[in-house]
C-alpha cells in the first residue's frame, strides 16, 4: 500500500509535475489501480462486492481504471447515479439519499440497481413503484452506536438526534408488515476513516438491534468509511468478518467506500505567491485555497500532508500556509521547512484526490484548479481547465 508520496520520489513524475501550471490536482492512476487491486482481493477473500462512493471521488476518466476491481458505484442521488450509471455502465448503482424527490424516481428507476430509503415514510411512499421497475430496496438504520474519536461529530451519524437512518425505536413504532415486505435489504452507514475494530463495535450493535431482521434480508450494506487502502489498516479482520455475515445470515454483503478508493491518489500542487511575517509567524500565501480547493480542511478539520515538509516545530523555517481569500480562517495549517520559503516556490500537498475536486467552489471568484491524470508512465493528461465562465455561469443571467 503506497504511501502518500512514494511516487514523487521517481525522477520522471517529479519532472512531470514540475511543468503543471498551478494550481492544479493530479490525480495518479497507478494509486487508484493499487487500491483497486486490494479491494478487489478483500472481494475475492470474502465474496462481498465493493462499490465506489461516488461523493468522495467522482473524477470519471479513472474510473476505467477503477472498473475491473469494483463491483460498481454508490450515488447520493440522481446526479451520481447518471454517473455512475454513464461511466461505470457494466457495474451496479446502488443509490442512498436522505431524502428522495417524487420528480427524480423515474429516471433513479433507469439509473439504479438498489436505492436505499433513510425513513420508513420514503420507503412506503417510493418503494411500490421502485420494486416493480425491479429495483432492490433497502432501508438505512441508524445502530445508535458511535465509534468515531471525539470531535468529529460534523461526521458521526449516530450522534444523539441525528437525521440519518433509522432506529430501533422509530422501526418498532412506524413498521407495518406491508412496507416491511418490499425490503430486500439493510444499510448502514457510521464510520469515517476507521478501521475493522469499529466495524465490528458497529455489527454488535446492529445485530443487537436489528439482528431479528437479518434472516429475512438478501443484502447487507455496511456503507463506507472502511479506510482498508490505508498503511496497517485490519484487513484480515474486515475480512473474518464479512464472511461470518454472509454465512450466518446468507446475505450478499456490500461495502462502498469512498475515500479507501482514491486514498493517497492524489496531489494538489500550489505556487507561493507572497510571504509576509507578523509578530513571529510567517504567512506564506499560495494560489490555492483551504476554503476553496481543501474544504474538508477546515470541515474535519485536518493538516493535509505536504511533501518535504515537516510538523509546525520540526524544522528551521516555521511557517503558516494559507490561501489567496479574503477569509481570515482560510488558513492550511502550520509547517516547518529547511530553507525559507520564497516567491514561485511550488509545494505539493497529498492525499488530495478525495473529497477535493468533487467538493470544491469559486468563492472570491477563485479559479478552480486544472485537473491531471498522472499515468503510470509518468506521463500526464489534462482532463479539466476551468475559467472564468465556469465561475459566472452559476451565478446568473439565465
Ligand atoms: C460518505 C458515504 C460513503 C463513503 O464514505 P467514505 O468515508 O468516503 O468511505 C459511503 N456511503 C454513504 C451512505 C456515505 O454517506
Amino acid at each position: 500500500m503506497a504511501g502518500v508520496f512514494d511516487r514523487l520520489g521517481e525522477a520522471s513524475v517529479a519532472k512531470a509535475l514540475q511543468e503543471l501550471p498551478t494550481p492544479c490536482y493530479v490525480i495518479d492512476e497507478k494509486i487508484i489501480k493499487e487500491n483497486g487491486e486490494v479491494l478487489s482481493r478483500v472481494q475475492e477473500h470474502t465474496g462481498c462486492r465493493i462499490l465506489l462512493a461516488q461523493k468522495a471521488f467522482s473524477n470519471y476518466d479513472l474510473y476505467p481504471a477503477l472498473a475491473p476491481y469494483l463491483a460498481g458505484t454508490e450515488a447520493s442521488g440522481v446526479f451520481e447515479a447518471r454517473l455512475g450509471r454513464e461511466e461505470m455502465p457494466e457495474g451496479e448503482v446502488h443509490v442512498f439519499c436522505t431524502a428522495y424527490k417524487a420528480k427524480d424516481m423515474e429516471a433513479l428507476f433507469n439509473y439504479a440497481d438498489h436505492l436505499v430509503f433513510n425513513s420508513i415514510g420514503q420507503l412506503a411512499v417510493f418503494g411500490p413503484a421502485a420494486k416493480s421497475n425491479g429495483i432492490s430496496l433497502g432501508l438505512r438504520i441508524n445502530p445508535e452506536c458511535s465509534t468515531q474519536e471525539e470531535g468529529h461529530s460534523i461526521y458521526d451519524p449516530c450522534a444523539t438526534g441525528s437525521r440519518l437512518g433509522v432506529t430501533r425505536a422509530q422501526w418498532d413504532k412506524l413498521m407495518t408488515p406491508d412496507v416491511y415486505a418490499l425490503l430486500d435489504g439493510l444499510h448502514f452507514h457510521t464510520l469515517c476513516e476507521q478501521d475493522a475494530y469499529d466495524l465490528e463495535t458497529t455489527w454488535n450493535a446492529v445485530e443487537e438491534k436489528f439482528g431479528t431482521f437479518l434472516p429475512d434480508m438478501k443484502w447487507v450494506n455496511m456503507g463506507g468509511g472502511h479506510h482498508i487502502t490505508r498503511q496497517g489498516y485490519d484487513i484480515p479482520r474486515l475480512e473474518k468478518l464479512v464472511k461470518e455475515v454472509s454465512e450466518k445470515y446468507g446475505v450478499q454483503v456490500y461495502l462502498e467506500p469512498g475515500e479507501a478508493c482514491a486514498l493517497n491518489a492524489g496531489y494538489l500542487i500550489t505556487t507561493v505567491l507572497d510571504v509576509a511575517e507578523n509578530n513571529g509567524i510567517t504567512n506564506v500565501i499560495l494560489d490555492a485555497s483551504a476554503a476553496c480547493h481543501m474544504p474538508d480542511v477546515l470541515e474535519m478539520p485536518y493538516r493535509p500532508p505536504l511533501y518535504g515538509a515537516g510538523e509546525a516545530g520540526e524544522k528551521a523555517y516555521p511557517v503558516r500556509l494559507g490561501g489567496p481569500s479574503c477569509l481570515a480562517g482560510d488558513v492550511i495549517g502550520n509547517y516547518s521547512f529547511d530553507k525559507a520559503p520564497q516567491i514561485g516556490d511550488r509545494l505539493i500537498f497529498g492525499d488530495m484526490a478525495i473529497y477535493t475536486t468533487c467538493k470544491n467552489n469559486t468563492f472570491n471568484g477563485m479559479p478552480l484548479p486544472d485537473i491531471h491524470v498522472l499515468h503510470p508512465d509518468s506521463s500526464t493528461t489534462l482532463i479539466a481547465r476551468f475559467g472564468y465562465q465556469d465561475f459566472k455561469y452559476r451565478l446568473g443571467s439565465s
